[in-house]
Order: C-alpha cells, then structure tokens, then sequence
C-alpha cells in the first residue's frame, strides 16, 4: 500500500514514515497508509505559505470564490463516496457521515459568497477635513489544527473562511482521520489556487506543533480539540519571541439539556436521544446532562430507556446501524472508565454501558450508550468531558433548580431546555450560560452559515463560521484621508 502523502508548496511530498489509518468498525480493516510529516516538513508548509501569502492575498475576490465554489460543488458531487470514506475511519453511522459531507459542501459554497462580501466602513472623522476609512485584510498564515470527530465538516469550517479572506493555509488534521482530510487536500490541490496557498501536513500534533505555533511566519492558529491541548498552545502562542500568533481555540463542554415539567415529552426524548447518543457521543456539543424536572422525570426516563432499546449498535456502514463504534481503544478506555466511575459515584445505570470487542464477528471498539439515573451535578462523571456516549439524568426540583444546575460546569458551548412555555423558553434563551441555546432542539447539530462557539473554558477568541467568521481571519485596519 503506498502512502498518501502531504501537500507541501503545491506537490505531494511523501513523509519520513507513515501510518495505518484503521476502521474502529473493523479493526482488521486498514482504511488506508498516510504519511506523518516530519517538523522540518511542517516549517517547508509554513515557508511555502508565507512565500504564497501576498499573492493569494492580492487574489481577487472572483478568483477566491470560483475556487471555493469548486470545492464545495466536487464535495458535493462526491457525497456518498466521501461519507463512506467518513463513516470508514471514523465510525460514523452512514446517514450522519452524509449529513456532514453536505454540510462541508454547504460551508465552502457559503464562503464562496463570503468572499465576494467582504466591504469596510466609510466614517466621518471627529475632526474636520478628515474621512475614516475602516477596511479588512487577511491576517496572513494561519495554522488550521482539527480534532478527529467531525473529519470534513471541522476542516471545512476553517479552511473555507481562511481562504476565502486571502489567508495561506497550512492544515493539520487528527492523526485518527487522515482519510477525509487528504481527500479534502486533492480536492483543493485541483481548485486552481497558488501553490502554497493550501497546504496539508499530517501527523503528530505535539511533533509538528513547534512548527505549525511556534514559527514566527504563522500569524494566527485555529485548534478545535481538548481543552488541555488548547491551553498549552495557547500559551505556546502568546510565549514565543516577536509577533505574538492570534489564537481561536474551541474546546470541551459538558452541556445541558432541561427538561421541564411542561416539555413535550416525544420531543424532549427525541432531543436527548440525538443529542447525547448520536455520533458515539463524540460531539462537542453533546448533551451528556440530562437536567429533568420532578414532575416528568420517570415518564422521561421510561420513554428514554424504551428508545435506546430501539437503538442498532453495529458497523458504521452497515444499513440499519443507528450507532457506530468509538473511533479508537483510547477513547474507548475512557468511556469504560467514566462508567465504572459514575457507577462507583453512587449513579444507577439504567440502560446500556456493555463494552463488545467483536460484533457479527468483527473486531471492533463497540459500546452500547450508557445512560445514568439518580445522579448529582457534582459527580465527577457529571463535571467532566466523556465525549462519549454516556449521559446522566439529574433529577431536580423545579426550573429555577434547573437553570441554576444547567450553568453550573466550567463549559459553555451548547445548553438545551424543552418546555411548551413561550415565557419560559425566553427566560432560558436569556439565562443560560452557553454560547449556543437550543429550544425544543438538540444540543447539538448546527447551522452552516452562523456563529459557532462557546463561552467559559469551552472558547477562546471570536467566533467561527458564518460572517462572524472575519473577526477571525481578518484583521482591521483604520485609515484616515484628508480631503
Ligand atoms: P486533541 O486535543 O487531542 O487533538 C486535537 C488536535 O490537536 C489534533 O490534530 C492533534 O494532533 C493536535 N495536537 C495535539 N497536541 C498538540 C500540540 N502539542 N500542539 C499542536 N497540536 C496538537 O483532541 P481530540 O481528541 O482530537 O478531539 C476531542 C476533543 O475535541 C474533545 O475535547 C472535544 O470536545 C473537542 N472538540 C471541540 C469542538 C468545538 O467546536 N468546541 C468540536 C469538536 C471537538
């Protein structure tokens, strides 16, 4: 099998060594060899960039969008085979991996538009013969560095706002899903950009990072992953001698859904068994808080448990399968763990948690959801990122209860509450701590064109996605004009 190489300066450019990129599905399965760059070859990535910077920069707003449109469009055309590349490496069941290659497809189309868009300001001056100008210029070199749960949506949603600003792109994806970035990577390689404008290095993260933060020419790093490596890169980001980089970090949550006495139950079950279940649990934004009301608790709980019997573990590819496999025996040793753990916290698991090696014969990292009753918000298992499929329901008294135990975690990226009330869903709209609130919906599961992120240790910095995307890969500049 030869290995997918990096895309380094405008050519493919083989690594020192590389890696098995392995289906959780069916760990005999090699999905594919992907090379693992070497530092020296993520600081080629990043002088490639630089050299490519000012031209790509000075690009025309047409050119940006024809190539971003031609992105989007050939994602697009290739959705089934690119959601099966997904579902492969990741363990996404099929119907989902689908859903976020649209979306991929979606953001670079968005983007395209975006880069038509861009405007400034024209102000007058507080002083006399005086015009103020406001204007946007691209930020420069950006490092894009990705998580492995979302393998194309999360790429997507960097590199398109990147480009579509004049910014060179060096990405570094998941060392798990190099499958779907190399493919994003060939896409963009034919999209009629400069060479050096996109480049893709795959590997380690702490390998690479001394490149990919710590190199004087990268102006600005957008990370989505776990909270400690957010933290140390940005420091890392702020240490350094000279310039220091811009830093966008997105993080962990350990969001809320509330369920309230008056909630619709069909609809608070359906959004607790989407928003903590779906994608393994492996969701930033997933509910693994279940804040539920005393007076529909056991109903809730009841119509809960019934649905999570009708749930299809299995093969991510496989028809049929509702959930797929843990992407890797990593994540999987934590999921076993928090579960030992919420169990030896006192929390009485009320469906699920079995751990399978092998399903219909194949090996694989499967585990059944686990869903946790009788739990506190200061168990630990309740306090911590899992990421996933494991929830505990907390039982509380009333909504003023609910609110105050939905806010109470160090995170703040999604927050739900199901009620009927219109005044309640505005009190909650209002009060929750979160940097996306979800009424009668899911945690999770986002809008393409909107802003994205949290608040409190979930982010960092501004926005991604949609217009707010520019506070990001922009930079502004005031000018002053005599008349
Ligand atoms: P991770 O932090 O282990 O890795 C994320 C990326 O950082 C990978 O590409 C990795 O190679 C790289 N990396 C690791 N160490 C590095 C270093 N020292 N320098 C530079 N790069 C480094 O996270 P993960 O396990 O891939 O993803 C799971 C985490 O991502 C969860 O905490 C989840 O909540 C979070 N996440 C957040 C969002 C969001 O938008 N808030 C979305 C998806 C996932």
């Amino acid at each position: 099998m030869k290995p997918h190489a990096n895309y380094i300066g405008g050519a493919w450019v083989p690594g020192p060594d590389a890696a098995e990129n392995i289906n959780p599905s069916d760990t005999r399965d090699v999905v594919g060899l992907y090379a693992r760059a070497s530092l020296e070859q993520a600081h080629d990535a990043v002088a490639a960039a630089a050299a490519a910077q000012p031209r790509w920069a000075a690009s025309l707003p047409q050119q940006r969008a024809d190539a971003l449109d031609f992105i989007g469009r050939e994602i697009e055309q290739r959705g089934p085979e690119l959601a099966d590349l997904l579902a492969r490496e990741e363990g996404k069941p099929l119907a989902e991996a689908r859903g976020e290659v649209q979306r991929a497809a979606h953001i670079f189309r968005f983007f395209a538009g975006e880069a038509l868009r861009a405007g400034g300001e024209l102000l007058p001056s507080t002083r006399a013969g005086l015009a103020v100008e406001i204007t946007r210029e691209p930020v420069g070199v950006v490092s894009l560095i990705t998580p492995w749960n979302f393998p194309i949506a999360i790429p997507a949603w960097k590199i398109a706002p990147a480009l579509a600003h004049g910014n060179a792109v060096v990405f570094k994806p998941a060392e798990l899903v190099p499958g779907c970035a190399w493919a994003l990577a060939e896409i963009i390689s034919r999209a009629g950009l400069p060479a050096g404008a996109f480049n893709l290095v795959m590997g380690s993260g702490r390998a690479l990072g001394p490149a990919l933060i710590d190199d004087a020419q990268v102006a600005a790093v957008s990370f989505t992953g776990s909270e400690a490596t957010g933290r140390q890169l940005a420091a890392r980001a702020v240490a350094r001698p000279g310039a220091m980089a811009r830093v966008q970090l997105e993080m962990g949550g350990k969001n809320p859904l509330v369920v309230l006495d008056d909630a619709d139950l069909d609809v608070a079950v359906a959004c607790a068994l989407n928003g903590a279940f779906f994608s393994t649990g492996q969701r930033c934004t997933a509910s693994s808080r279940l804040v539920v009301t005393a007076g529909i608790h056991d109903r809730f709980v009841d119509a809960l448990v019934a649905r999570l019997q009708g749930l299809v573990l299995g093969d991510a590819r496989k028809p049929g399968t509702t959930v797929g496999p843990v992407v890797d025996a990593t994540q999987l040793q934590q999921d076993l763990k928090y579960i030992a753990l919420a169990r030896s916290e006192g929390a009485e698991l009320a469906f699920g948690g079995q751990h399978h090696a092998e399903l219909e014969g194949q090996p694989g990292h499967y585990l059944m959801p686990a869903l946790f009753i009788h739990s506190t918000n200061t168990m630990r298992f309740n306090r911590e990122e899992i990421f996933g499929p494991v929830a505990g329901v907390i039982r509380v008294a009333d909504a003023d209860e609910a609110l105050a135990v939905a806010n109470d975690t160090a995170y703040g990226l999604s927050a739900g509450v199901c009620t009927t009330s219109l005044k309640t869903a505005a009190h909650f709209k209002r009060q929750l701590q979160a940097g996306m609130v979800m009424v009668n919906a899911p945690t999770a599961g986002v809008d393409p064109h909107v802003p994205f992120g949290g608040r409190k240790a979930s982010s960092h910095g501004p926005r991604e996605q949609g217009r707010y995307a520019a506070e990001f890969y922009t930079v502004v500049k005031t000018a002053y004009v005599a008349a």
